[in-house]
């Protein structure tokens, strides 16, 4: 089954949220037993758009948490509230966090410790720049970065983890990756989990997802792609056909059979 989540980030306002979140729901069928789709919008749409999603199959996510479970930290969100909201996943270090906000590998640890906690699937992005891509870093940083927000943490039982591959180069330019090269990244990541976990725990309940300037005419190179278990989209999910026919073309690719079960 593949996993195709929308990132909304501060794109838009309640009322545009909300009419997204209808819209997404009334294109997409009452259910969808063969794909699991989320939708992240900003904390203060999280309500307006979980009742938007009214019983759509459509899944909660956030943009972020506190790494602390309460207290003195003004103007943070706690993992508990998130949960309390109906929060099924939670995005953790995506690049323009880890950039604009400075958020480093031991605070990412820390989020994705505190989402498991609270019984949500951390979405963690991992990703090169230009410069490190441009000096031969890209296979380093990536082990390295899923490593630093894995260690020493066990999968909870029933837990799940899902990897976002995001170039951070890519994010936003209208290019994607080639979705070979996109590959050989999964293909690290995926046995970076395998031996940060064990090979069973990595495969049965770890995804690997890849994110960049997707939209809905590359999505099915990528998701042809066995090692390549689902999408992030940021640009092209802020348009429900657009993004309805991305879930569209993640189903049809587990139809012909490309994926992890
Ligand atoms: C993102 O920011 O996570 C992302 C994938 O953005 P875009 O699809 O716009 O490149």
């Amino acid at each position: 089954m593949r996993t195709i989540i929308g990132n909304w980030k501060m794109q838009l306002t309640i009322a545009e949220a909300t009419q997204l979140a209808k819209d997404v729901a009334a294109a997409l069928p009452k259910r969808l037993p063969d794909v699991r789709v989320a939708v992240c919008p900003s904390y203060a749409a999280l309500s307006p758009v979980k009742d938007a999603l009214g019983g759509s199959p459509v899944v909660l996510g956030a943009q972020d948490l506190c790494h602390e479970e309460k207290g003195a930290y003004t103007g943070e969100v706690s993992g508990r509230e998130l949960a309390d909201l109906g929060v099924k996943l939670v995005i953790i270090g995506h690049s323009e966090r880890r950039s604009h906000v400075h958020e480093d590998d031991a605070l990412i640890r820390a989020k994705v410790q505190r989402a498991f906690k609270n019984k949500m699937i951390p979405v963690l992005c991992v990703g090169e720049t230009r410069d490190e891509r441009d000096k031969g870093l890209r296979d380093v940083v990536v082990e390295r970065q899923v490593r630093a927000a894995l260690e020493g943490l066990d999968l909870p039982a029933r837990g799940e983890l899902v990897v976002a591959y995001e170039p951070v180069w890519v994010i936003g330019s209208g290019t994607a990756v080639d979705p070979e090269d996109a590959a050989r990244s999964h293909y690290i990541i995926r046995e970076t989990l395998r031996d940060s976990f064990s090979p069973e725990t990595a495969d049965r309940r770890c995804r690997v997802i890849y994110g960049g300037s997707v939209d809905k005419n590359n999505v099915g190179a990528f998701l042809a792609r066995p090692v390549i278990d689902g999408v992030l989209v940021g640009g092209a999910s802020l348009s429900a056909p657009e993004f309805t026919a991305i879930v569209e073309a993640a189903r049809a690719a587990d139809a012909k059979g490309a994926g992890r079960g």
